[in-house]
């Protein structure tokens, strides 16, 4: 017998994770943490979460739950009440009618992205995403074993999959497109015609399935009207799952509640992986999002508005700078700025930025300002700004942000 080349306890990854590195903003933020442990005034600009509270209301649903012993496993993918909860919010919220039975309710929107992919790809499927992309897309595809085909949708088309370039893209391999309105990175969100355009692509092909992420659905400016695909195409329903949840909209990212709603044969292929993970959603959470969905939504107007106003000043502030550009996103808490008018240029002790990454860590070093780089969500050079941060943080963050750019020669 041949000797072993490594000892028996030498620790090996599996191959399925061996092109997942750790990301870009986990890198960002474990520097930031750095700076800040060392007494720099670091304002981290890099987080995806609303900066509110969870509403009382759904506080004290939790708080009831407990007190009432709901505090064991629940039906695997959700209780009868939760799914019953997500159906009226479909049918109230987007004018769609769905059963419980399409419902499937896990931990976070993601997870279910990760449960949907889990069990429909196979080794080669491809999903084409729109690029710029949220970094999680695809990493989860490639675990999966599923190839993401990334779309490049520049700034000039305002972010978006434009109906031709998806016709292109989708191969006899592909199994799904997955869109994202309102987005992260960009905050960039199709409206009605967009969609409807992207809708007819898909009906040319009906091999190709839609995943619609709409988790920033409720966080939207300027009177723009959220619609989900299915709402504009009803004959996608039966190849569509709509996954959304309330960490974003009920500032419940803790919780890790999220849900999807789609053909009934998805659902149940979805619960045999949740079954053999996580074996079920937090009861409490379940408890807590039900409240969250059927009750008082007011706030959610008013908590958008506040985000307007710092959309508006984060975009102002950018657009004041030579050779950054800032689009106004219609929804979500980021912006997505190009910084092409600066690269060449060379920072006050002699570094060239020659691309995004560094300009993100000459503004982490330079102003303190911890910012991601367009690389870590597929396009460059640009940067992204998530904005849910107090509003003198984000006054002071870019004045930083100017003066350094200032001093770029
Ligand atoms: N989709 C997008 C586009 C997101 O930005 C996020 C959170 N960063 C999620 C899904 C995940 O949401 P959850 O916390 O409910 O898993």
């Amino acid at each position: 017998m041949n000797a072993p080349t490594q000892s028996p306890s030498t620790f090996r990854r599996a191959n399925r994770i061996s092109d997942i590195s750790v990301s870009e903003i986990i890198k960002i933020s474990t520097r930031a943490r750095e700076l800040k442990a060392e007494g720099k005034p670091v304002i981290i600009l890099g987080a995806g979460e609303p900066d509110f509270d969870t509403p009382d209301h759904v506080k004290q649903a939790a708080h009831k739950a407990i007190d009432a012993g709901m505090t064991k496993y629940t039906p695997l993918d959700g209780t009868p009440e939760m799914k019953q909860a997500v159906c009226r919010k479909l049918a109230r919220g987007n004018g769609l009618k769905y059963e419980p039975q399409n419902i499937s309710v896990s931990a976070g929107a993601k997870q279910v992205l990760y449960n949907a992919f889990m069990a429909t790809l196979n080794e080669g499927d491809e999903v084409v995403i729109p690029t710029p992309f949220w970094t999680t897309y695809a990493d989860i595809i490639r675990i999966c074993g599923g190839v993401p085909v990334l779309v490049q949708c520049p700034g000039e088309n305002g972010f978006k999959l434009q109906p031709e370039q998806l016709a292109e893209a989708i191969s006899d391999k592909t199994r799904w497109l997955l869109l994202n309105s309102p987005s992260n990175p960009t905050g960039a969100a199709y409206n009605a015609d967009e969609l409807q355009q992207i809708a007819n692509v898909l009906l040319d092909h009906p091999h190709v399935w839609l995943m619609s992420d709409d988790i920033y659905e409720h966080i939207i400016y300027d009177d723009f009207q959220f619609v989900t695909p299915v709402q504009v195409e009803p004959r996608l329903k039966d190849r569509a799952l709509i996954i959304n949840g309330v960490s974003k909209s009920h500032a419940m990212t803790g919780w890790r509640l999220g849900f999807g709603a789609g053909p009934v044969e998805l659902i149940r292929a979805m619960a045999v992986i949740q079954s053999q993970a996580t074996s079920c959603p937090s009861s409490i959470s379940q408890a807590a999002a039900i409240e969250a969905l059927d009750g008082d939504e007011t706030f959610l107007k008013t908590r958008a508005a506040s985000f307007q106003e710092r959309r508006d000043l984060v975009v102002a502030g950018l657009n004041a700078i030579d050779g950054v550009e800032c689009r106004t996103p219609e929804g979500a808490f980021y912006t997505f700025s190009s910084c092409a008018g600066l690269i060449g240029k060379s920072t006050p002790d002699g570094q060239v930025i020659e691309t995004d990454s560094d300009f993100c860590r000459y503004i982490l070093e330079s102003a303190h300002v911890a910012i991601v780089p367009g690389s870590a969500f597929g396009l460059s050079p640009y940067f992204r700004i998530s904005y849910a941060a107090a509003k003198s943080e984000l006054e002071e963050a870019v004045l930083r942000i100017q003066k350094a750019c200032a001093d770029l020669v």
